[in-house]
């Protein structure tokens, strides 16, 4: 009999726990993939999972992400990730995450959380009553970093489809340049805006189609369903909802030149990433071009530990440094005919130590 952590989600983990809380109702697991570079650092998911053993996989590949992300962001800090286990009905009690928030003192530093899907600011202040391992918590001043990592995971997907067209289309802005974007929550509405203002054309999808339609009327863009998004013919495609959307009947769907976007875990298997190329698709690897938010919470929280105020303009100066690695892959890429998703796999795992 094979031992499970030999499954190719476990990849080594340093740590995995389940946590269980009967009194609360809390079901969490912790995870952490490497702390070669420091603690392991990722948000909490609160997500309700109809099949539990999905959330294990969920917890293994999103800390793995996070160590390849914070890698390659340049950031001294390791790859891990919570999920919240929510019930059918997603309540989320303030026992609950006084619970999370103990067993994440009780790891005394090794993880760092932040907010994910389903986990807002509020309840980041919730977290940082039982423990000092938090970031993502509200800020003072309008020039101070730190608070809701969506907006800067938004900059830095907009730098980096400015990236992907010039290296594509050879275009120097992306006024009149086609992106279909798929979620238009705080990552994809916050792309969607950059985008306009700098005169690109929008179509937006989301599940929540009157959020989508909002939007559209906001940035005078078009809506498509959200079975549709992936089939527009367009320059960009941007994914910003769900990972694993990029298997072979989404791929074989999509008629963009780029697939650029900030959804973790974009690949659903690790074929796809030559598929894409294989199709001519230049594809930005997600934890390379939405590590804007992990740059603002990690910053935020290295300046708390040090107790000093982070300066907004530091955050975004590292944040415009990501088109730079994109293009380092992609120059990798064409050079050698390895897919960019690959590039920048080895690249990562060489820089924790995993070559
Ligand atoms: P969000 O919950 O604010 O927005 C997600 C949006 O996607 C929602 O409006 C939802 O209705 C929509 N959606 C869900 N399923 C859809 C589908 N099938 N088709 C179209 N729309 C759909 O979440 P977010 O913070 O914007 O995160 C979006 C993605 O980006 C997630 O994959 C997340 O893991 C990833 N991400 C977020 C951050 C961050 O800082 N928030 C950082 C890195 C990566």
């Amino acid at each position: 009999m094979t031992a499970f952590w030999t499954e190719p989600d476990y990849d080594d983990h340093e740590l995995v726990q389940l946590v269980r809380d009967p009194e609360s109702g809390l079901t969490a697991i912790i995870a952490i993939h490497s702390s070669h570079l420091g603690p392991g650092a990722g948000g909490t998911r609160f997500w309700h999972y109809p099949v539990a053993k999905d959330a294990m996989r969920d917890a293994l590949r999103l800390s793995r992400g996070m160590s390849y992300k914070n890698a390659m962001a340049g950031l001294p800090m390791g790859g891990g990730k919570a999920v919240i286990l929510a019930g059918e009905d997603r309540t989320k009690t303030p026992e609950m995450l006084a619970a999370f928030g103990d067993a994440v003192a009780a790891l005394d530093g090794k993880y760092v959380t932040a907010e994910d899907v389903g986990i807002n600011e509020a309840d980041m202040v919730a977290v940082a009553e039982r423990t000092r391992y938090v970031s993502g918590l509200p800020v003072a001043g309008e020039n101070d970093a730190g608070g809701d990592p969506g907006p800067f995971t938004a900059m830095g997907i907009y730098h980096g489809i400015r990236a992907a067209v010039q290296h594509k289309l050879g275009k120097d802005s992306v006024a009149g340049v086609h992106v279909a974007i798929q979620g238009t929550g705080s990552v994809g509405g916050g792309v969607a805006r950059l985008l306009a203002r700098d005169g690109a054309k929008l179509t937006l999808a989301d599940i929540n189609a009157d959020r989508a339609e909002a939007l559209a009327r906001e940035l005078d863009g078009e809506t498509a369903t959200p079975d549709g998004i992936m089939g527009v013919a367009c320059d960009v495609f941007s994914p910003n909802a769900l990972g694993a959307i990029l298997d072979d009947e989404g791929i074989a769907r999509l008629e963009a030149p780029i697939v650029a976007g900030g959804a973790n875990n974009q690949l659903a298997r690790a074929h796809h990433g030559k598929m894409l190329a294989e199709r001519g698709i230049l594809y930005a690897p997600d934890y390379v071009i939405n590590a804007g938010g992990i740059i603002s919470v990690t910053m935020e929280y290295l300046c708390r530990r040090h107790g000093e105020p982070c300066d907004i303009n530091e955050v975004r100066k590292r944040i415009a440094l990501i088109p730079g690695r994109l293009e380092d892959i992609w120059r990798e890429s064409d050079s050698s005919g390895v897919s960019p998703d690959m590039v920048a796999d080895r690249m990562a795992q060489t820089l924790i130590g995993r070559a």
